[in-house]
Formats: structure tokens, C-alpha cells, sequence
């Protein structure tokens, strides 16, 4: 790929480890972390943090998720090849980039308007082509569902019910919810029409979803 050196993959092997040692153990999910050029979803000003296992900012008041929570969140999902996930909050792309590198068929909504420009002309350039979508996340895609596995990567309020009910039986949601100043993992699984299983997965920190579009 394009601007993607030898020391860049250096790099990223070593974030890698860097994100097994903290807990990480799924290979599939260290083997497409290692594959997606973090480097390239950044503003040029924290490029050479790229590689850091930290949050960054990405303009409009939002910030690239920390590979860490990424692979946990990944983790979480246990996404088969071909499986249909939904992303709420698109971002920078970074983490539609690494569920399109295990194969998943991704479908992505960002309601900034100017984060959504951006990435829709970032991602394809970089070979990555997930389904973009302007809109309000809580209300998930009701014409593109069920999902096998839903990840949000905004802090949500609850659980919103648009979400659970666009779940495939069977399939997963893994989405922070906010509890005070931080978030908790929670793990979702539809078990049946109306059966839902929760399991709770320890602190985070993500900026808060927020309803409506802007
Ligand atoms: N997955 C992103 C993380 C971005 S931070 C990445 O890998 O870079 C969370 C994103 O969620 C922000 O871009 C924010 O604008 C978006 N967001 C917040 N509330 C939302 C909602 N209701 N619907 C869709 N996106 C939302």
C-alpha cells in the first residue's frame, strides 16, 4: 500500500504485542489490526503517534478510537467471514478498516456531516469499502438488517431498542454504555425473539453519542 513503509509495519507489530500483552488474545483480531495503516486514518499532526496504543483527536470533536478498544470491542464480536455488522460512529474509518480486513460485510453510519465527507473519500482510496451511511445511529439501518453483530463505538446513554431489535437471532452487540463520567463494555446477545442476554465487560472512555445528525 501506498505511504506504507517498512518501518510503518514495524510498528504496528510491535502495538500488536503491545495489545496482546494488555489481554488481547483472538488472532484474527491482532492479524487485521496489523494490517490497517493506523498511520493514514490521522491528521498530520499526531501521525507519528500513530502506533501508540492511545484515543487521538480526528476533527469535529471526535477522536480515533485506541487500537486497544478496538480489538477489544473486535474481540467481542467474534466476526465470521462474510458476517453483516453495523458500526454506529464511522469516524476515521479505522475500525470499519479492521472489520473489512476479517471479512465482514460492514455497514457504517456518522452523524457529523463533516467526518462522513471526509471518510467516504479516505477509505476506498486505502481499498476499504464499507457501506457509508449519514444519519442518527440510534435508529440503526430498520432496511439493511437483522445484523450479526452491531458495534457501537460511542458512549450511549442505554441500549437503544431501534439496535436490538435490527439483532439477527443469534447474533451479538457489543456497545459502551455510560454509567457516571465512563462507560461499561456490555455484550448483547439476541437469543431469541424476545430474548436478549447481557454481560458486562469492565471501563471505558468514549465520546457520547449524541442524537440527530450535524
Ligand atoms: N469508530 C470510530 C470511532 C469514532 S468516535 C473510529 O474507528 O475512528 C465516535 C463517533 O461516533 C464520532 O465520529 C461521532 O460523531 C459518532 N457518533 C456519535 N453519536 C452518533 C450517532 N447517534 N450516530 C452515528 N454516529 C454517532
Amino acid at each position: 500500500m501506498e505511504n506504507d513503509t517498512l518501518q510503518h509495519r514495524g510498528m504496528r507489530k510491535r502495538l500488536i504485542e503491545t495489545i496482546a500483552q494488555k489481554g488481547i488474545t483472538d488472532k484474527n483480531v491482532l492479524d487485521a489490526i496489523g494490517r490497517v495503516p493506523r498511520h493514514l486514518f490521522m491528521e498530520s499532526s499526531f501521525i507519528r503517534f500513530a502506533y501508540k496504543d492511545q484515543a487521538f483527536p480526528i476533527g469535529a470533536g471526535q477522536t480515533i478510537s485506541q487500537p486497544y478498544t478496538v480489538a477489544f470491542q473486535t474481540q467481542l464480536l467474534q466476526v465470521e467471514p462474510n458476517a453483516k455488522i453495523l458500526e454506529i460512529g464511522t469516524g476515521s474509518g479505522y475500525q470499519a478498516a479492521v472489520l473489512l480486513e476479517m471479512g465482514a460485510q460492514v455497514f457504517t453510519i456518522e452523524r457529523q456531516q463533516e467526518l462522513f465527507v471526509k471518510v467516504q473519500q479516505l477509505l476506498p482510496q486505502m481499498g476499504y469499502n464499507p457501506r457509508f451511511f449519514y444519519g442518527d445511529g440510534y435508529k440503526g439501518l430498520p432496511t439493511y438488517g437483522p445484523f450479526d453483530g452491531i458495534v457501537v463505538t460511542a458512549g450511549a446513554p442505554s441500549i437503544p431498542n431501534d439496535l436490538k431489535t435490527q439483532m439477527a437471532i443469534g447474533g451479538r452487540m457489543v456497545i459502551p454504555v455510560s454509567k457516571g463520567d465512563h462507560q461499561v463494555m456490555t455484550l448483547l446477545q439476541r437469543r431469541g425473539e424476545n430474548e436478549w442476554e447481557e454481560q458486562l465487560y469492565g471501563d471505558f472512555a468514549f465520546v457520547p453519542m449524541v442524537k440527530g445528525t450535524n
